[in-house]
């Protein structure tokens, strides 16, 4: 991270059916260069449409959203040049099946951008390595784990030289084992390449582990800020209907009954930590 605003949403409104349905009502944040920022919130309370919208999927109704300080809401903005600067990455991701992951790779960049097979395969190559999947180029979809289908996925928005991946719940349709590692290679992107990331996600553990999470709420961003100040919030997310990491929760617990533990334990480490100090306090 280093402290330059990459994207600055003002007053970002999405209503729907004439204003009955306020899928967001008012946003105000800043996002910072090479930032980790998740957000979390209960089921149709705005997260979607908050990122469909930084995006132009979604064209507000309402407020501005500076894109590395242009207006991209603005009519006169060519969006498509912004589009290439965010990626985006969605739950479910199609390949053609009877095409390995190569050709998959390649089919595009030679049809819409003209390039020669070599050419577009340098380049697929180049890109599913700095997803770790180099040695799957040959495979065909159905060979490949759902998590790996997903760092495909993200090997092909890194083709457009994205300064920010937004990811719609990637991780939702997964098994541990595959959230692990999308997790990895999206945390990876951002530490070795500084690339920005916004994620949604519905796993607490996931959220922990941004530099910021966003709690939105009903069409509003109700709570914005490190995880750790965020999760020791346990009673107020709770109104929110959302959950705290497990051990989380469990330090939340023992305080309740009196023991002396810190209310911002995110994860087991930090849990064993506190639980030494204690031991050795006796
Ligand atoms: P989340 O991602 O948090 O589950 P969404 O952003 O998908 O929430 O939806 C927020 C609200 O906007 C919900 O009430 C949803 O039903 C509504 N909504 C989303 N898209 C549309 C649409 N195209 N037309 C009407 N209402 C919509």
């Amino acid at each position: 991270m280093n402290g330059d605003t990459l994207i600055r949403v003002e007053k970002l409104q999405k209503h729907y059916n004439g204003g009955v349905i306020k899928a967001l009502d008012g946003i105000n944040t800043e996002i910072k260069k090479g930032e980790v920022v998740v957000v979390i919130g209960p089921s149709g309370s705005g997260k979607s449409t908050f990122l469909r919208c930084l995006n132009l999927l979604e064209v507000p109704t309402g407020g501005n959203i500076f894109f590395e300080g242009v207006d991209i809401t603005d009519e006169k903005v060519n969006i498509n040049i912004h589009r290439q600067k965010m990626g985006m990455v969605f739950q479910h991701f199609n390949l053609f099946p009877h095409m390995t992951i190569l050709k998959n790779m390649i089919i595009a960049p030679m049809k819409l951008r003209k390039k020669s097979e070599a050419e577009a395969t340098e380049l697929a190559m180049k890109l599913l390595r700095r997803v770790g999947l180099e040695d799957r180029a040959n495979a065909y979809p159905s060979q490949l784990s759902g998590g790996q289908k997903q760092r495909i996925a993200i090997a092909g928005v890194l083709a457009m030289k994205p300064d920010c991946i937004v990811l719609d719940e990637p991780t939702a349709m997964l098994d541990p084992v595959g959230r692990k590692e999308v997790m990895e290679t999206i945390e990876r992107l951002n530490r070795e390449e500084g690339i920005t990331i916004i994620l949604i996600t519905h796993y607490m553990d996931e959220a922990v582990r941004g530099d910021r999470v966003y709690v939105i709420d009903d069409g509003h961003l109700v709570m914005q800020g490190h995880p750790k100040e965020i999760f020791a919030q346990v009673e107020t997310l709770k109104g929110y209907g959302l959950d705290v990491p497990q051990v989380t929760e469990t330090a939340y617990l023992l305080r309740k009954e009196g023991i002396d533990l810190p209310g911002d334990i995110l994860t087991i480490e930090e849990m064993v930590g506190a639980l030494c100090q204690l031991k050795s306090a006796i």
